[in-house]
């Protein structure tokens, strides 16, 4: 299949040289194994009754097994729907009968296999998320033969169906072709190399594009080696980066605050091989970034993207100058504009708008959902992202906020990033999450949920932001939480905040 081609297409060259390390049990993977054990899980997804167009559904923890099983299904044609290991059982159930799939592989250790058979659903359970077992049966010891290129996935086919995160309503089948996965990976490595001798970690998810197309598909064209880590813990992550001298990390804010929240523990770590950490997902803000390079002693840069463009659009370099709070320029090939809200024409410099891209990476659209995609796709390739955002004189782009999370204050829009990253830069606020609560004289007001390193006065918390931004950004409600709820991709699940009260 053509995005199989691209990231293992070369593999066969770097023979016994490490692909993965499976960051709990150290277990390594060879280039030369994982390519065998492709072929041999090819044969037994083939006998399964996969082949062109077939949906097969991944819900498999982080580790060996994904990457085989998604490229044993894609070079049979076959479509696949990354399932998240954190979906509950009724997101599972939607995703599984809404993306129409098939073959359903999940694994034990990740979650219980309590999905009730569907007609036409037959379901493989995993014993390891690694690559060394029998994958339920699906591994032939007969690797199966090339296939036939009728068979194989090619540029205009369909090759992941992921759902989005689910933030703003329910998750939307995203239909990504082979077509648009290569050009999104041609874009970043224009902007990023990786290197042969580098060793990449993601504390994310491989059913998020974000892990999966920019950190580990990458590292795999590159002959580089990947961390395959499961879940994510503060001490296990750094203890990695230091074992194994991993030289990128691609995160989230949310990661980056829980590293910030432990200082002393970043510390008894050496971090010295860290060439680049990737930040993208969720709003990183000029101050998180500063306290995180000082932290991590590394370069932080960050990257914008979305399910509905399979990768990056937009990333600071990894070389050169960086400054604070962008994302970066657009990746070549990649068209951006803002657009100012309730306008049509898009806006130059210095004016915020909604941000649109137009590229060969955007989505065909989203499965059966004719309103969502027309809403999202302009007929001429615009892609609306449902993003607020201001390009600076160089082409950088800064985002401000979501659409939909804009709190409307008096005439006044706010947007809650801006407020959380002014709230992080307080010494005892260690997260927070702003949301808009309704109110009867202004609308809406900014309400601020803070978690505290330490017991101090909410007031001075307050008075903190106020002394930082204009008059109707002030915080005019607050409360002290134990955690910041946030989705398994890091993003802050802001109605969970509002429906709290
Ligand atoms: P849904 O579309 O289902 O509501 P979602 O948009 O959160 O969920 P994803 O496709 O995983 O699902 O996330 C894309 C969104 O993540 C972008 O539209 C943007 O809001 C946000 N995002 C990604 N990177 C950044 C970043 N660097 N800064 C700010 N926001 C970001
Ligand atoms: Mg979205």
């Amino acid at each position: 299949a053509a995005l199989t081609e691209h990231v293992l297409g070369g593999a066969s060259r770097f023979g016994t040289r490490t692909a993965l390390i499976d960051a709990h049990t150290a277990e390594p993977t060879s280039y030369s194994a994982l390519l065998t054990t492709v072929r041999q899980v090819r044969a037994g997804l083939a006998d399964a009754g996969v082949g062109p167009g077939a949906v097969v559904a991944l819900q498999v923890p982080n580790g060996a097994a994904l990457p085989v099983l998604l490229h044993a299904a894609l070079s049979l044609g076959a479509v696949v729907t990354p399932v998240g290991v954190l979906s509950s059982p009724q997101e599972t159930r939607r995703q599984l009968a809404h993306s129409k799939a098939s073959v359903l592989v999940t694994c034990s250790p990740g979650r219980p296999p309590d999905t009730p058979a569907r007609t036409g659903l037959r379901t493989f359970t995993l014993t390891s998320p690694d690559a060394g077992h029998d994958f339920a049966g699906l591994r032939h010891d007969t690797p199966h033969p090339p296939v036939p290129p009728s068979c194989t996935g090619r540029g205009e086919d369909l090759a992941l169906l992921p759902y989005s995160s689910g933030t703003t309503g329910h998750p939307k089948g995203v239909m990504l072709t082979h077509a648009s996965l290569v050009a999104g990976m041609a874009a970043m490595a224009a902007a990023h190399r990786v290197a042969a001798d580098e060793t990449v970690l993601a504390t994310g998810p491989f059913t998020h594009v974000y892990a999966l197309q920019c950190a580990l598909h990458p590292a795999l064209r590159a002959g580089a080696r990947t961390i395959t880590l499961r879940r994510f813990d503060p001490a296990l992550m750094l203890r990695l980066v230091e074992r194994h001298a991993v030289t990128r990390v691609y995160l989230t804010p949310a990661v980056l605050a829980a590293l910030a929240a432990a200082p002393g523990l970043v510390a008894r770590y050496d971090l010295s091989a860290l060439r680049l950490v990737v930040s993208a997902s969720a709003p990183l803000g000029a101050a998180q970034h500063r306290r995180a390079e000082e932290l991590l002693r590394a370069p932080v840069v960050e990257g914008f993207g979305m399910t509905e463009t399979g990768n990056c659009t937009h990333i600071v370099p990894d070389a050169g100058p960086r400054a604070a709070g962008t994302v970066g320029p657009a990746l070549p090939g990649t068209e951006c504009r803002v657009v100012p809200l309730g306008g049509s024409a898009p806006a130059g410099p210095g004016r915020p708008g909604e941000l649109q891209i137009r590229g060969p990476q955007t989505m065909a659209g989203y499965l059966a959902d004719p309103a969502a995609t027309a809403a999202a796709l302009e007929p001429d390739g615009w892609l609306h992202t449902g993003d607020v955002g201001v390009l600076g004189p160089d082409g950088s782009l800064t985002l401000t906020g979501r659409l939909k999370e804009l709190i409307k204050y008096k005439g006044y829009q706010v947007a809650p990033a801006e407020l959380e990253d002014v709230l992080r830069t307080h010494p005892d606020v260690t997260d927070a999450a702003v949301v808009g609560v309704p109110d009867p004289a202004a609308g809406e007001i900014p309400k601020a949920y803070v978690v505290l390193g330490r017991a101090t006065s909410l007031e001075a918390i307050q008075r903190h932001v106020a002394d930082q931004v204009a008059p109707y950004k002030k915080i005019r409600l607050i409360e002290a939480v134990d955690r910041i709820p946030r989705s398994a991709t890091g993003k802050i699940l802001r109605h969970e905040l509002a429906s709290r009260d």
